[in-house]
């Protein structure tokens, strides 16, 4: 039997929705049951993917090129389940799929509406393809309260008749504010919250209680008797300093027991939560610090980074160190003429994916400096590209080299492969043909050459990695830069497409066409991040 947890949000938003589900997830693995997550957004884009950055962080892409949520991000980190296209879907989506059906005369002159054909369009991919998961988790993005996630919320309702009380389960995520001048945790928005959920006809049956503090007993009954909730099912969500204590932290309240108590499962054994333990500690208590400078464009909202600040953290678990991030906008070299001074105490410096001209320059400048002084470095996609735009022009003698992707240019190092693939040799050999001109997204496989440090990373000469560019680099243009000290140490399986560049003269150069920060997890950190932390702990001592 597959059973349904849906965790909604209320009284304000960030308040951690996505890691509160996944930490849950993580609690129910860590019992032995299989799990699966899914998020339901209630924007009408169809997805994320052409949201700018500001507006909504980082695009998570999964294995099968689908653009998503970051909280995609968080619940595979956390559960090692590796999220699929069905595992997130907007309003937009559903929409758009319903008025593609009405075109089509699906529904056979009938009047198309949001109950039952939105609502029934929902539970539809709420519950396609869960038949193997012990446990489902279906996160609703948003706050209750909010119009937009109105037929959400009415799909959840009709779920728990259809499927019944006892294969559905609601949580909802709540914030308890501390009132200093009261000297106390105020339960009122809670009690507000339940009710505009219990408006639309869902009772939840656990709260989860963000807060400062641990929740008095006998707040906790007064929550408990206004929202109609056991007062074993008030959890303390209380604040942590990784968010990686959560799981341990939501044990302790008495989450995951009381979630299989509702489902009637045993729930008196404890949960092996070691490898969070081990986690936790070496956060807590690392062995020494280094520091990485990253030098992007977003850095005003730095959710936009959430899987690469992730993995750099995952590369401090893996060498016992704190990693410090030092987050640099690009156009500051650009304008002050100040990388020196900006980077000097830097341990490694990281040039992250990116989109347009702005900032590119400052970019630039970074890789030559981190070249130049023998710095790790590690480029990612955009990263990549601009690391072979600087070989070419300080090292390949092309000084106009550039990426077309900021208008023609002379020396198209990186171009679209519908620019420099056509009609060349090098097509004939690209599997299927392939001219790209799209968004490459999703896993592909690439093979590293033997000998080169990136094979040595990751100790073998076949990956698979997640993509999400359009451009790519020039293969034309390989031999040329080889021949300055720029080795290609990956390529496509068909040998056609540049995946990874490296310098091994360099103390530890790489970079990379793909964005490794994407795989990486805690208790598996990703080789790439492990070895870039490593080099940059070999830096700090040399410094
Ligand atoms: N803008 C570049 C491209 O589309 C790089 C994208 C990225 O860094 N994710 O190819």
């Amino acid at each position: 039997m597959t059973r349904f947890v849906f965790i909604t949000g209320g009284v304000v938003s960030s308040l951690g929705k996505g890691i509160a589900s996944a930490a849950l997830a993580a609690l129910l693995q860590a019992r032995g049951y299989k799990v699966r997550m899914r998020k339901l957004d209630p924007y009408l884009n169809v997805d994320p993917g052409t949201m700018s950055p500001y507006q909504h962080g980082e695009v998570f892409i999964t294995d099968d090129g689908a653009e998503t949520d970051l909280d995609l991000g968080h619940y595979e980190r956390f559960t090692g389940v590796h999220a699929s296209r069905a595992d997130n879907t907007t309003t937009g989506r559903i929409y758009s799929d319903v008025i593609a059906r009405e075109r089509r005369g699906d529904y056979l002159g009938g009047t198309v509406q949001v109950i039952p054909h939105i609502t029934d369009a929902i539970k539809d991919v709420v519950v396609t393809g869960t038949d193997d998961y012990d446990f489902v988790l279906v996160e609703i993005g948003g706050t209750v309260g909010d119009i937009e996630s109105l037929p959400f919320l009415e799909a959840i309702r009709q779920l728990r008749n259809d499927l019944g009380h006892a294969q559905t389960m609601c949580v909802h995520l709540t914030l308890l504010p501390y009132i200093p001048a009261a000297g106390e945790l105020k339960t009122k928005p809670t009690q507000h919250s339940v009710k505009e959920l219990q408006n639309v006809g869902i009772q939840p049956q656990m709260l989860l209680c963000r807060s400062d503090r641990p929740i008095p007993e006998n707040e906790r009954r007064k929550i408990a008797n206004f929202c109609n909730v056991r007062s074993e099912a008030v959890i303390a969500a209380l604040d942590v300093d990784t968010i990686y204590a959560c799981p341990i932290s939501y044990h302790n309240e008495g989450m995951d027991q009381e979630v299989l108590r509702y489902f009637d499962l045993p729930y008196d054994s404890k949960p092996d939560l070691s490898r969070w333990e081990k986690i936790v500690h070496a956060i807590r208590e690392p062995e020494g610090e280094v520091r990485v400078a990253i030098v992007g464009k977003y850095t005003a909202l730095l959710d936009s980074y959430k899987s690469l600040a992730e993995a750099l953290l995952h590369g401090g678990i893996a060498n016992h160190v704190k990693v410090k991030l030092d987050w640099i906008e690009s156009e500051e070299f650009e304008k002050n003429g100040n990388i020196a001074e900006r980077l000097k105490d830097a341990d490694a410096i990281l040039v992250p994916g990116g989109f347009g001209e702005r900032g590119a320059e400052g970019k630039i400048q970074a890789v030559r400096y981190a070249r130049e002084n023998n710095i790790p470095f590690l480029g990612i996609c955009f990263g990549m590209q601009m690391a072979v735009v600087e070989c070419a022009r300080s090292l390949g003698g092309l000084p106009k080299a550039s990426s077309t992707e900021f208008g023609p240019t002379d020396e198209p190092v990186v171009g679209l492969m519908t620019e420099w693939a056509r009609g060349s040799e090098l097509l004939r050999r690209r599997e299927g043909g392939d001219l790209g001109g799209t968004m490459r997204l999703g896993a592909y496989p690439a093979k590293l050459v033997p000998g080169s440090r990136v094979a040595e990373i990751y100790g073998r000469t076949e990956i698979r990695e997640r993509h999400r560019h359009r451009w790519e680099v020039n293969a034309h243009y390989k031999d040329r830069l080889e021949k300055t000290g720029l080795r290609f140490s990956g390529l496509s399986p068909d040998g056609v497409l540049p995946e990874v560049v490296e310098y091994p003269d360099h103390a530890w150069f790489v970079a990379v066409q793909y964005h490794p920060e994407l795989l990486s997890k805690p208790f598996d950190p990703h080789p790439l991040f492990a070895g870039f932390i490593a080099a940059a702990v070999k830096e700090a001592h040399r410094k």
